[in-house]
């Protein structure tokens, strides 16, 4: 079962109330494809970079099942940069830079050996891109997992509002879901939401957890309480990678898989805003995975006897 992941290799500068960091790397495909290595080994990448980006963590992907044979490297041109200011909760951050760079003139070439694919992942880039992936593929994939961002609201409606009109699920932060249906309550914008394409939403609610919407059910998992958040940055990538990979490890897509779906990606967040950028998910043993994954179950499990 191949996972496709198309999204940015990138750039970002990061500042958070405890530090800055210089150019690292980042990139919504970059969180994706380590967090979904901890639970399938088959993953292949779309995406571009310039030949500014570093060798070494192309090679640190690839050490993570990331096929790469579908990331274009463009010579003498600078890849997508991304720089952001968190503010002191945390939870919301201020753009301060948007680069594209080689990803504004970028055309998708989805190689023949990855189109066999049953999953894939649609990370945040522009939608026109992601529109031309799905085009390239001869039999739908099993499952289409889309996710975005207020910067593509805001220059591509129009074009965001076709995507979506072909996804199966949509994972969005509350604050994008506002913005996507006009609505400020979270359930009268799932359903708005719900009707414009997709089966499924997932309203990511940064240290307040998740929300996942069918139009007939919800179900929502908290953040886990941490002792240490340093850097939110790729924290919804990271979620989205956990999710779709087990999904794509145990092939089974109904909802009640999603639930437990939504723990890993949970827990893979929740690795991720411990360091800044991707360090705390680069090598990772399935110990400490597990381990993560039972303290979820130990927070949110309890029993009540009624009547
Ligand atoms: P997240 O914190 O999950 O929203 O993801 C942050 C990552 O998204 C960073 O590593 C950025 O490089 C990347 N990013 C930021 N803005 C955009 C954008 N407009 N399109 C695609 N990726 C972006």
């Amino acid at each position: 079962m191949s996972l496709l992941v198309v999204g940015t290799v990138a750039f970002d500068a990061i500042e958070t109330p405890f530090g800055k960091t210089d150019k690292i790397i980042g990139g919504a495909a970059t969180y994706i494809g380590l967090a979904a290595s901890y639970f399938t080994k088959n993953i292949n990448l779309v995406s571009v970079v310039g030949d500014d980006f570093p060798q070494a963590s192309i090679d640190m992907l690839k050490k993570h099942h990331v096929n790469v044979d579908g990331l274009q490297i463009k010579k003498g041109e600078k890849s997508f940069f991304w720089s952001g200011r968190y503010h002191n909760d945390m939870n919301t951050r201020d753009t301060l830079t948007t680069e594209l760079n080689v990803l504004g003139t970028f055309d998708p070439v989805v190689p023949e050996s990855y189109k066999d694919c049953d999953f894939l992942m649609l990370g945040n880039l522009m939608p026109v891109v992601q529109q031309k992936v799905m085009a390239q593929l001869p039999k739908r994939p099993k499952l289409i997992v889309l996710d975005t961002m207020n910067f593509w609201m805001d220059s591509s409606m129009d074009e965001l509002m076709k995507t979506l009109a072909q996804v199966d699920v949509l994972t969005i932060n509350d604050s994008e879901a506002r913005q996507l249906s006009g609505e400020y309550s979270l359930v009268k914008a799932a359903q708005k939401i719900l009707a414009m394409g997709p089966k499924y939403l997932i309203i990511k609610k940064g240290e307040h957890g998740a929300l996942l919407f069918n139009k007939e059910q919800v179900f929502f998992a908290p953040a886990l309480p941490l002792e240490d958040v340093f850097d939110p940055t790729g924290a919804g990538d990271t979620f989205a990678g956990g999710f779709i990979g087990h999904l794509a490890a145990t092939k089974d897509i109904s909802f009640d898989n999603m639930k437990r779906a939504i723990i890993f990606g949970s827990a893979m967040a929740s690795f991720c805003v411990e360091k800044f950028g991707v360090e705390r998910l680069v090598g990772l043993t399935q110990a400490e995975v597990e381990e993560r994954v039972q303290e979820f179950i130990d927070l949110v499990q309890f029993e009540i006897e009624l009547g």
